[in-house]
């Protein structure tokens, strides 16, 4: 193995540029930002890694008009799908061999309860991320490959590790327990960790700056309802708890997932319908939630069907309303006082329909919708409760790849700041 020299971190700093990875199973979403301005540079994703038809969509945003490249064809796996995405960030002379690129961000989904912060990524931390694949087995392997490659590309950079589940770890040990035997929950450290905690923390920050107050302030009730969907308390800015647990299944009804069940429900399956723990896996995972209920997991084409009068997906709208509303129920027992309840990522921006069911029926919570500003089409953060209303409710557009962007500049400046030397990536794994 080939350590690398320690790096003055000043070198890195006087640079201001970020990459943003995330990185799935199958894909990498990138994207490129210059943080004098907090601006986007460059964005693209590449998917269906490893298969025949593979794709890279990359949009250079530093010109006038924002014209997406195209490329088709196999890409075999994610250390040529990043040498294409720098391939086509060079081309738009933004290439990542550039001095200006400070540091790469990486999205990491399970951080357990070792890593509370963003944190640069050492041998050790990558160790780290391995043992916790056992709790994310779908997403931190792909989490580490491209951190990895990364790290091969760039190895005197700073490569920044920002977890879905640190915003979390100030959840109360009575939100986080389950109610299992001690021991045995230790031993496999089961616990409830919550996930999209990247987007909790922005979206729970926004909120306090549209009601005009720090986030300190306030309590605020998150909805992140995209094809994964999770809610949570936030109360003076620390999450006090959150739906998903120890993987990302727990909780609300989600695109493919079917969210809080009795555990007995998995007994049964192997017990009486014979499956296997796998097949049980798929269902609960991947062939349950909206896409079980109708066949459809496109919160669109649910209400498509709606308005011609299509019965399953009707009831499979209103499973999953009905989830939402206990929960925003639940968590405003849990906050005491609530300033706003706020919904965000894909269905969460884009559905009127949902917010204003969510929100029916509880004007004794204080939560009311104004039907003409729900129906406002926006990409900025906005009030769709009256004037009158003692709890605000709010649509506040996530931005999960600018929270790393700001996480991992921010690490860096400080370490800028305390002189001291930044720890890159090894190579030769
Ligand atoms: P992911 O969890 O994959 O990041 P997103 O936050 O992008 O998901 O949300 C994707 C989901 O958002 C889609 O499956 C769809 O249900 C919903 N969605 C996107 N656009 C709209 C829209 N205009 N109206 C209603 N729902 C939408």
């Amino acid at each position: 193995m080939t350590t690398t020299p320690p790096k003055k971190a000043s070198a890195a700093v006087q640079a201001r540029r970020v990459l943003v990875l995330n990185s799935g199973s199958s894909s990498v979403k990138y994207q490129l930002l210059d943080m004098n301005d907090r601006s986007r540079l460059a964005i693209g994703l590449v998917e269906r890694i490893g298969e025949t038809t593979s794709r890279l969509l990359h949009t250079p945003l530093t010109g006038g008009d924002a014209e997406t490249r195209e490329r088709t064809g196999r890409i075999a796996d994610h250390a040529a799908a990043l040498k294409a995405a720098a391939e086509e960030l060079a081309a738009d002379g933004l290439g990542l061999d550039s001095p200006e690129l400070a540091a790469i961000g990486h999205r990491v989904v399970h951080g357990g309860l070792r890593f509370t912060e963003p944190t640069v990524v050492t041998d050790e931390v990558l160790k780290e991320i391995e043992r916790l694949v056992p709790v994310a087995p779908l997403h931190n392997p792909a989490n580490i490959t491209g951190i990895r490659t990364a790290q091969a590309m760039r190895p005197d950079l700073p490569q920044v590790a920002v977890f879905d589940t640190a915003f979390h770890t100030t959840m109360p040990e009575y939100a986080a327990r389950y109610a299992i035997d001690v021991e045995t929950a230790d031993a496999h450290r089961i616990r409830r960790y919550g996930f999209h905690g990247t987007s909790h923390a922005y979206v729970s920050r926004k909120a306090a700056e549209l009601l005009g107050r720090t986030p300190e302030e306030v309590n605020v009730i998150v909805l992140h309802l995209g094809n994964g969907a999770s809610a949570s308390a936030v109360a003076g800015g620390r999450c006090v708890e959150t739906s998903m647990g120890l993987t990302p299944l727990e909780g609300l009804v989600m695109g493919t997932r079917s969210g809080d069940i009795d555990p007995a429900v998995t007994f049964h399956l192997k017990r009486v319908a014979g499956m296997s723990t796998d097949e049980i896996d798929v269902l609960l995972n991947k062939k349950s939630g909206l896409v079980g209920l109708c066949g459809d997991n496109d919160m669109r084409e649910i209400r498509r069907r709606i308005d011609e009068g299509d019965e399953r997906a009707a009831l499979a709208f209103d499973i999953y309303v009905h989830r939402l509303k206990k929960y925003i129920g639940a968590y405003s027992a849990v906050l005491g006082r609530v300033d706003a309840v706020v919904f965000t990522a894909g269905v969460g921006e884009n559905s009127a329909p949902v917010r204003e069911a969510a929100i029916a029926g509880l004007e004794e919570l204080g939560l009311v919708v104004d039907a003409g500003l729900n129906a406002v089409r926006s990409g900025e953060p906005r009030l769709i409760s009256p004037n009158y209303a003692r709890v605000a409710v709010a649509v506040v557009p996530t931005d999960e790849e600018l929270e790393i962007a700001d996480q991992t500049f921010a690490l860096v400046g400080r370490a800028e700041s305390a002189g001291q030397e930044m720890p890159v990536g090894q190579v030769d794994n």
